[in-house]
């Protein structure tokens, strides 16, 4: 049985796909081993994700740090499917794990995420449902799964940060302290663009920025309710550099590896019991 279970979205390629394999190199060594490592390698498409998963049952760096692990047991990875802008989806991935892990699951950590090209109300539309609206509903369905000490990792941008828009929503973002004070941010950036009116409200011209922002305001509201209800799980959100990758049309100067860094320190490392912060190259950054 493993002792230890970890759930990744959008893993089926790119920081996805390099979180999972630096989370099975780094478990080793980590706070978290106290036994078998299970992951969870999830995608939208099942080819492309059992795909990764053999890709990685043949990385040579991998099978050292499982062989070396063997005294504790060997880290497995699987595939499941999870498409983050379907509700059934979500829902059935959380009654599997429920089901598979009645003791609850360690570190979820959502990346799954799009970057549309062009910017107009549909591409609005597509943008927020799934980097906003369908993160948050993985948040919301996995975080009760998560052990009282466990993480929950989002990944977000520096595009995310605020330094783009009025100082009047620059304010409503940072004051927005639920998670219906962040989602009608979202909505308000929806009816901005439809009536043509978001230039003089204060927005900038991209869904992506938006998304990302909401991102960050909604996992630090994730955090506060955590803390509130006197949890302890360590919840936070991250930018993992600008890295080559689909996404950025190869244009990113990290590699994958490198872009896994703050991410997967979020999720097994020791950071001082830090909750609801925005992270950037190992540290906590202003938003
Ligand atoms: P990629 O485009 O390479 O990978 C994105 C992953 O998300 C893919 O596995 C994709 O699956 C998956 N995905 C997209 N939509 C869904 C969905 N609805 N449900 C489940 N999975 C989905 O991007 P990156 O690896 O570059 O980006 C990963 C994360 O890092 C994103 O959240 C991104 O915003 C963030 N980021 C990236 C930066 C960069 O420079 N690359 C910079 C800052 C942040 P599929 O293959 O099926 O499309």
């Amino acid at each position: 049985m493993p002792h230890t279970i970890a759930v990744v979205t959008g893993a089926n390629k790119g920081i996805g796909l390099a979180i999972v394999r630096n989370l099975a190199l780094q478990y080793p060594a980590s706070r978290f081993n106290k036994g078998p490592l299970l992951i969870y390698l999830t995608a939208r498409n099942s080819q492309r994700g059992e795909e990764a998963v053999q890709a990685l049952q043949k990385d040579t760096q991998l099978k050292k740090a499982a062989a070396l692990q063997n005294e504790g047991g060997l880290t497995s990875i699987t595939y499941q499917p999870l498409d983050i802008t379907q509700t059934k989806s979500i829902q059935e991935l959380r009654d599997f794990l429920k089901k598979e892990h009645p003791g609850g699951i360690d570190i979820v950590v959502n990346n799954a995420g799009v970057a549309l090209d062009g910017f107009d109300a549909e591409v609005v539309k597509k943008t927020l449902e799934c980097n906003y609206y369908g993160t948050l509903e993985a948040c919301q369905d996995f975080l009760p799964l998560i052990k009282p000490e466990g993480r929950l990792v989002n990944v977000a941008s520096m595009a995310g940060t605020l330094d783009k828009y009025s100082s009047a929503l620059k304010d409503a973002f940072q004051n927005a302290a639920t998670i219906p004070e962040v989602t009608k941010l979202m909505q308000d950036f929806k009816d901005a663009v439809a009536g043509g009116e978001h230039i003089e409200k204060g927005w900038p011209g991209s869904a992506y920025m938006v998304s990302k922002a909401g991102m960050i305001g909604v996992t630090r509201a994730l955090a506060q309710e955590e803390k509130e209800r006197g949890g302890k799980r360590l919840i936070n959100v991250v930018c993992p550099g600008y890295v080559d990758t689909d996404m950025s049309k190869h244009r990113g100067y990290k590699t994958p590896d490198d872009g896994a860094g703050t991410p997967v320190l979020l999720a097994l490392g020791d950071i001082g019991g830090v909750s609801g912060e925005f992270w950037h190259e190992g540290e906590v950054v202003g938003w």
